[in-house]
């Protein structure tokens, strides 16, 4: 089984790619942002919890976010891997993966795609995403802008000063088309797979 990240921006293209290499790979695609929403639409407590903070555009608590994928991880025991988009986001977040990752599989983070793009690239697709999708904090300038700020001080460094992820960290340059990325992310894949099964 192979645990793979896609982490970066709000908009850098995480989702699409999640889809395309989890279908390509027979892989399942886990994404927080979508979980919480299904909770939204459902009204569940946790939906109602979640909400008040996705709709200001800030991260929900760790405490709240973990137990959350956890469920979801136990589901997937006879996986043939796992692709994790939107988590982790915190370094809490990050030890919570390793330790149910550990407990559960006895497995590890393989690999992380580190997506980096220009920031008005990003304001302008998620502005264009908000019209199509409806979705409320893609549709608020202000939101949106909170969100990429929340990435910047939360989220953009919890790799960093760890030389323990260093191997496992690809670099991704997201502006490119998303063909391009998805073909170098499959290339990655197979390669590490090729290597595991030597
Ligand atoms: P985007 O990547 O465009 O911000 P997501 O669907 O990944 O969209 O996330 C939407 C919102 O859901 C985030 O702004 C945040 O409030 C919440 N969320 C998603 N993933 C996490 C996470 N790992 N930790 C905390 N909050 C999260």
């Amino acid at each position: 089984m192979i645990h793979i990240i896609l982490f970066g921006p709000p908009g850098c293209g995480k989702g699409t790619q999640a889809k395309i290499i989890s279908k390509k790979f027979g892989f399942i695609h886990l994404s927080t942002g979508m979980i919480f929403r299904n909770h939204i639409k459902k009204e569940t407590n946790l939906g109602k919890f979640a909400s008040s903070y996705i709709n200001k555009g800030i991260l929900v608590p760790d405490i709240i976010t973990t137990d959350m994928l956890n469920i979801e991880i136990r589901k997937h025991f006879y996986s043939k891997g796992i692709i994790y988009d939107g988590y982790p986001r915190t370094k809490n977040q990050i030890i919570s993966l390793e330790k149910i990752l550990g407990n559960f599989f006895s497995e590890t983070i393989d690999i992380i795609f580190y997506f980096s793009i220009q920031k008005n690239l990003i304001i302008n697709r998620l502005l264009r995403r908000g019209k199509i999708s409806r979705r409320n904090d893609d549709i608020n300038i202000a939101i949106v802008q909170k969100r990429i700020k929340e990435y910047e001080k939360e989220t953009s460094l919890i790799w960093d000063n760890n030389p323990k992820w260093i191997n496992n960290i690809i670099k991704i340059n997201a502006s490119l088309s998303v063909e391009t990325i998805s073909l170098f992310i499959e290339k990655k894949i197979k390669k590490f797979l090729k290597k595991k099964n030597n």
